[in-house]
């Protein structure tokens, strides 16, 4: 099938599993989350809301039934992403483990897959940590430090990883690590390598994870690897192309975190609708200002815009056809209408937006973060300029 042909059906949107979603968030409510934010140093992990996840199968939709999986196709992951967020629950506590199951899915030998998908699957085994971010290389990824050297039986780990969110509630991590020196390869994106570590054993054997002090309660930790010894059998896919298969999985993670947004810009809608609706002053609804209603009315547009890419990315991928253009556009629109949601809630809650029982300063924090993480809105634009306008690279 070619990109002219792909028909994107706007009716299939996964009606049931809304409604079973948002059944289960409404265990969650706002409260569930304020109180986990008041654990030092930035919040704690909402275990619970992740069991209920894991036990009702969502976070393996997208796990091959043969594995134990929904085997469901990315838009419905995404769908359940969405709706969790659009419930004012937190997506991003689970989501790692729907795009990062994908690398062991697509390069994994047939030993991994069987051994690691149906304990992922059934929530045996968390992989919610992902390592690729250090201290001194963010968004040029091929510039890593972390090294693993080859051993007689394995590999051994030196580097430091920094942002590993949900580091402390897994039980694996993906990590990127280089085994060839840089400049000892032909292209910088050679020599990396991608391994699936054992964190609970890493521990035993001078792994340390140290929580970060963020804004948002994100679990987020320093992971500090000092010869740390790691079995050949950690190895995914061939030595050498790690970085080609974490590339592999991005569209997987742009499109989820895209609906993530929506989600999250939906949230906003409602509340500022709601608001806008209710308040009175100057004896008259907020909401008939313009200066109130206008803001709203355009995040609305253009959320609604952004989900119309998000489909297409979702339709694209899930047709097999290359998407990277569409994935990180959806991504881009989705993080920027969803931003513009928040600020225009903010702005007709006034002074109670800063009130944290009414839950918007939360989500204004958590919205944030889509412009910057797992992408910078910018490496976007700058992607959207060379590879699908044809401008010379920018980074
Ligand atoms: C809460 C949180 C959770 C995270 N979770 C994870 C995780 O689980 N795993 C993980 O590996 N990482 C994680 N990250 C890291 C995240 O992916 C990085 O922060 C992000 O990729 C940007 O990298 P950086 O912070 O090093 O910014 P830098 O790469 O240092 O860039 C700084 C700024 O400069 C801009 N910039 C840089 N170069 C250019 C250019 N050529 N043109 C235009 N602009 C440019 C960037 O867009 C950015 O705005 C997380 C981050 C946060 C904040």
């Amino acid at each position: 099938m070619s990109a002219s042909e792909l028909s994107m059906s706007l009716e299939e949107d996964y009606p049931e599993i809304r409604e079973q979603v948002a059944r289960l968030c409404a265990d969650f409510p706002g409260d569930y989350w304020r109180d986990l934010e008041k654990q030092p140093p930035s919040g704690s992990y909402p275990t619970a809301f992740i069991e209920a996840l894991t036990e009702s199968g969502y976070l393996a939709a997208l796990i091959p039934e043969e594995f134990g999986g929904a085997g469901l196709p990315i838009r419905g992951g995404a769908v359940i992403l969405e709706t969790l967020n659009r419930m004012g629950c937190s997506a991003a506590a689970g989501h790692a483990q729907m795009y990062t199951m994908g690398t062991i899915l697509r390069h994994g030998s047939v030993q991994q897959k069987a051994h690691f998908l149906p304990k992922i699957a059934s929530g045996e085994l968390r992989l919610q940590a992902f390592g690729v971010t250090e201290p001194t290389t963010g968004s040029d990824t091929t510039q890593i430090k972390t090294k693993a050297e080859k051993t007689g039986d394995g590999y051994v780990i030196n580097g430091q990883k920094v942002w590993t969110s949900r580091a402390q509630h897994s039980d694996l991590m993906l990590l990127l690590a280089r085994t060839t020196p840089a400049d000892q390869v032909e292209k910088k994106t050679h020599g990396i390598s991608t391994f699936l570590i054992d964190l609970n054993e890493a521990q035993k054997n001078g792994c340390t994870i140290t929580p970060i002090d963020a804004m948002i309660n994100h679990n987020t930790c320093e992971v500090f690897f000092d010869n740390v010894p790691i079995p050949a059998s950690a190895l995914i896919g061939e030595e050498g192309r790690g970085f080609r298969y974490i590339l592999d999985g991005m569209n997987a993670e742009r499109c989820l975190t895209a609906a993530e947004a929506i989600g999250s810009g939906r949230y906003f809608i409602e509340k500022s609708v709601n608001y806008a609706n209710e308040r009175v002053v100057f004896n008259r609804p907020i909401g008939q200002n313009q200066g109130i209603q206008f803001p709203i009315a355009q995040g609305h547009a253009e959320l609604e815009a952004a989900d119309l890419m998000v489909r297409k990315a979702c339709a694209m991928f899930d047709a097999g056809l290359p998407c990277g253009g569409e994935a990180n556009m959806a991504r881009l629109l989705a993080a920027e209408a969803s931003w513009k949601c928040a600020e225009a809630c903010f702005s007709a809650h006034g002074g109670f937006a800063f009130a944290r029982e009414y839950d918007i300063e939360r989500k204004w924090r958590e919205t944030r973060l889509s412009r910057t993480a797992p992408i910078s809105t910018n490496l976007i634009l700058g992607y959207v300029g060379q590879h699908i306008l044809g401008m010379p690279k920018s980074y």
